[in-house]
């Protein structure tokens, strides 16, 4: 508050603002440690590609587990890097689930592949094991899970499909830094995985940047080499455009130094921010059970392994979602729809021939699911305040 003002009981009624995200408190508590590894990269004089994308890839490593951490531009392009690192060939099938971000499937096309859809389990919005037995054929290759908002898909049951069908598994683990099976990382479950540093994950840069997660030494070699035109080995010198000796035909898919500076400080609070999204996932758990109207609540699925869940997206399903929506955003709260069309009725799929009702859960949970505000940042406070509006909307009860 503006200590200077004299209370002016107008103002304090005023109704509080809650972004659907924001990390501008967490980067300046992070300040000094940030400007001290942006300078290094300044300082070093090698600007692209340069060593601070390195030391991010070894204290990656050390986080996961993983033996090899690549360092790529978005978690969509370590997608594609890594499906062409697996040896997909052109007409592969890719089974991928049918309710997910667009990169999980463009990305198979953008690698040469075809993917065939599968509907997902609608507790823990996971790609469904019974679904994807159903749309295998012969020409199936690789099977590609994707761990949604806080919780990793049915591996125990996927990974054992999988061997039986002679299946590779490849993990659209973008989400899911911090969630490990058996203390095993996700992306590290199956043949290779992917992580996402995009502004609103939980370890989020100030920019668009990803990572390649594997412990095979061919794939990453591959999918090291394809980040930068093709080239193995890390003989990279000031003019990466040069053409030395390129294996393969890569693409320039380097990541950024300035984004690895901002992670490798960011990495050092990833705990601290997991462990305060719990936090605040628990007090919308307490606020928000038995409100008439609220379907479901985040649910994490017993699949017998010990699972380290992270809240990335506290989401849940509500009837009437998007008049809620817009019943949030009159009184200032901010929300997200993950994701309001599935993966087999959006347009650039359209030749695969899908129609409504193909794939059941994924529909209804694009049609009743709803992220409420979830970010270190947030205050609990923040929460009453939508856990109020939501309480009110359906219960007719001022918030
Ligand atoms: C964020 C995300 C991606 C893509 O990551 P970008 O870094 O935005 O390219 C892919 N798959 C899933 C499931 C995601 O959530």
């Amino acid at each position: 508050m503006n200590g200077s003002d004299v209370a002016d009981p107008g103002v304090l009624d005023a109704p509080m603002r809650v972004p659907f995200f924001t990390q501008a408190a967490g980067f300046a508590a992070l300040g000094p440690l940030i400007d001290r590894h942006v300078t290094d990269v300044m300082d070093n004089g090698k600007y692209s590609h340069g060593h601070k994308v390195e030391q991010f890839e070894r204290a990656l490593a050390e986080y996961t587990g993983a033996r090899h951490v690549i360092g790529v531009n978005s978690g969509t392009d370590a997608l594609v890097l890594l499906l062409r690192a697996a040896g997909l060939r052109p007409g592969d099938e890719v089974v991928v689930p049918a309710f997910s971000f667009v990169a999980s499937a463009s990305s198979v096309v953008l690698a040469g592949g075809r993917p065939v859809f599968a509907d997902i389990d609608p507790v823990g919005y996971g790609i469904a094991p019974a679904s994807v037995e159903r749309v295998l054929t012969p020409r199936s290759r690789f099977l590609m899970p994707v761990h949604l908002f806080c919780q990793l898909a049915d591996m125990p049951a996927l990974t054992r499909l999988a061997a039986h069908h002679g299946l590779t598994v490849l993990e659209d683990s973008a989400e899911a830094i911090g969630m490990r099976q058996d203390g095993v990382h996700a992306g590290l479950l199956g043949a290779g995985g992917v992580l996402s540093f995009f502004p609103t994950k939980t370890l989020g840069a100030i920019g668009d940047a990803g990572a390649v997660l594997t412990d095979d030494d061919a794939i990453a070699a591959t999918a090291d080499a394809l980040r930068h035109h093709g080239r193995f080995g890390r003989t990279i010198d000031h003019f990466p455009g040069i053409n030395t000796s390129s294996a393969l035909v890569g693409v320039n898919s380097k990541m950024d130094d300035i984004q690895a500076a901002v992670l490798l400080a960011k990495l050092t609070r990833l705990d601290a921010d997991i462990a305060r999204r719990a936090e605040l996932a628990a007090a919308y758990d307490a606020r928000l059970t038995g409100v008439p109207g609220v379907l479901r609540l985040p649910t994490v699925v017993d699949r017998g392994v010990r699972a380290d869940p992270v809240c990335y997206v506290y989401l849940i399903e509500v009837e009437r979602r998007d008049d809620l929506v817009d019943h949030l955003a009159r009184h200032g709260v901010e929300t997200e729809t993950y994701y309001p069309r599935p993966l087999h009725l959006q347009p650039c799929f359209a030749e695969l021939g899908h129609r409504p009702g193909d794939f059941p859960n994924a529909e209804a949970a694009c049609r009743r699911t709803l992220a409420l505000p979830l970010y270190p940042d947030l205050s609990l406070d923040a929460v009453d305040t939508v856990c109020d509006h939501i309480r009110a909307f359906f219960t007719g009860a001022p918030a």
